[in-house]
């Protein structure tokens, strides 16, 4: 066992006082009611947070506001960029004090924290920053009729919505919230940002590297807290739009209550209950490979994951065998653990419901391995293979966000497209095969805003991201975030 240790200035930070960060500042109201954040390797306490007041969301509103009316709205696309290129600078400078952030407090890997985390929310803002000198409109050219030699042009221009609410879950606390940042400033737009509750540390610690980069104060807030403080940003007046990611319940009152506010522009990235598809051509060996880490990858807790494994019938036992083998004995160990090969969950409630998932799987009798805890204190259990009792098989139909991984075999394409399609969500999809003509013939009949093939959870800045059906509204990244934080703008002229 090879555990990190804390950095110096990581022990401080989680000494505190900590609360929310707003126009250039950290605040820790005296009065607030604090929340506890813990440790889920070990069930510690490791830090105390105040919770934002109304007065204080009233105050981040406001700085936004300001500063969007104010110092970043004037700010000119190619400074924007700068920017936000030196944001991503402090970032990767400051990245193992992040990381570890990341990991004492979600349950993440250290290599996870390190490589994927902290490494893309980097390439990530890079991406973005270049987008901002390239947000245009078009031109037209109207056929209005010309009664006495008039003319007329037209054209459109992009200009950023204005003051927008982030709200993110507690998986990629850090990665979510810079997309969130980085889509807004991007596009002109300001920012105030609810964390999870369970993972409120290091968008604290980016919203102070964001001031030093020289972005203006004001620009990026986060205010800390519960559902409560999340539903009054989408109720403020002059938030203009909410950018959600979470589970479909949260997501649904999200939508509804933005809608009630003022119509206020909303995107929703939501769960899903994602399916892979093993086909019958494939190297069986290598499938597996793949599968595992899309799968069992922070223990399961990727909105993208792998949860329904549609195997085809000629290749089940092989399958099943082979992912058995790969997953017996893998070492359990702390995050900051370099050589664990798998983490405790995120939190006491989500350890719960997991485990109520497992005692469901044993009455049933269809668990082919794991399905039990791990001894504590942490919140550690088993990764876990179930096989399905049919297609209505409920470990089918609803999302656990878990090390649950759920098989059931298939004969055919028609049968494999129903089976995929069976679900009220879409939000990622997987074909496994070397028959590249049936790939693409499969490809337009499945319900997914990503599919991937002979791959599984891999995201970039360059490739649209986002829910079809119940997993969402909207899509991140590519060129298709700009539609969402800006607002199209008509101009026509006679001249
Ligand atoms: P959650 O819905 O419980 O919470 C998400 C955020 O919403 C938190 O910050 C929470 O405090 C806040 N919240 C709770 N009630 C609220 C309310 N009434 N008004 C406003 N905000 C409120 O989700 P979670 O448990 O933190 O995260 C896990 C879920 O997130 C899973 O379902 C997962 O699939 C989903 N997820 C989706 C994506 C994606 O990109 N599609 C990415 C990561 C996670």
């Amino acid at each position: 066992m090879s555990e990190v240790q804390l950095l110096p200035r990581v022990r401080e930070f989680l000494a505190g006082p900590l609360g929310s960060f707003v126009d250039g500042q950290y605040q820790v109201e005296p009065e607030a009611q604090a929340f506890e954040v813990v440790n889920p390797s070990d069930a510690e306490v490791i830090a105390r947070v105040a919770e934002a007041s109304e007065a204080l969301i009233q105050r981040a509103v406001a700085a936004a506001h300001a500063s969007f009316h104010g110092s970043w709205g004037a700010t000119s696309p190619y400074a924007r960029g700068v920017a936000l290129n030196r944001l991503a600078d402090l970032i990767e400078a400051n990245s193992e004090e992040l990381a570890q952030l990341e990991s004492v407090s979600s349950g993440k890997s250290i290599h996870l924290s390190r490589h994927l985390e902290l490494a893309q929310s980097v390439v990530f803002l890079r991406y973005f920053a270049g987008w901002a000198t390239k947000i245009n409109g078009e031109t037209m050219t109207p056929s209005l009729p010309s009664m006495h030699g008039e003319q007329y042009t037209a054209f459109t221009r992009r200009e950023a919505v204005g003051v927008v609410a982030g709200i993110t879950p507690w998986n990629f606390s850090l990665m979510i919230g810079v997309w969130k940042i980085a889509s807004a400033l991007t596009c002109g737009c300001t920012i105030v940002i609810k964390p999870s509750e369970f993972t409120p540390l290091s968008l604290l610690r980016v919203a102070e590297l964001a001031v030093q980069a020289g972005i203006p104060a004001g620009t990026l807030n986060v205010v800390n807290g519960r559902g409560r403080v999340g539903q009054q940003l989408i109720d403020h007046p002059q938030v203009r739009k909410v950018s959600f990611t979470g589970s479909v319940p949260t997501g649904v009152a999200v939508g509804k209550a933005a809608m009630n506010a003022n119509l206020t522009r909303v995107t929703l990235e939501l769960g899903g209950k994602n399916p892979a598809a093993l086909l019958a051509d494939i190297d069986v060996e290598a499938a597996v490979e793949g599968i595992l880490p899309a799968t069992f990858t922070h223990q399961g807790q990727i909105c993208a994951a792998p949860e329904r494994l549609y195997v085809h019938r000629s290749k089940l036992q092989a399958v099943c065998d082979a992912l058995k083998a790969r997953l017996t004995g893998l070492r359990a160990g702390n995050a900051l653990d370099e050589s664990a090969q798998f983490g405790p969950l995120a939190n006491k409630t989500h350890y719960e419901k997991i485990l109520g998932c497992f005692s469901t799987a044993q009455a049933r009798q269809q668990v082919l391995c794991g399905a039990r805890a791990l001894p504590g204190p942490g919140y550690f259990v088993e990764p876990t293979l179930l096989l399905a009792q049919g297609a209505d098989d409920p470990f089918l139909k609803d999302e656990h966000f878990g090390p649950i991984l759920c098989i059931l075999p298939f004969d055919d394409d028609e049968e494999l497209v129903r089976l995929m399609n069976d679900s009220p969500f879409g939000l990622g999809a997987s074909l496994w095969t070397n028959d590249l003509s049936k790939a693409l013939r499969l490809i337009p009949r499945i319900e997914a805003g990503t599919l991937w093939v002979n791959m599984h959870t891999f995201l970039d800045p360059a490739v649209p991201f986002g829910g079809m059906k119940g997993s969402g509204v909207g899509r991140e990244f590519g060129s298709a975030f700009i539609e969402d934080y800006t607002e199209l703008k008509s101009v026509m002229i006679r001249f």
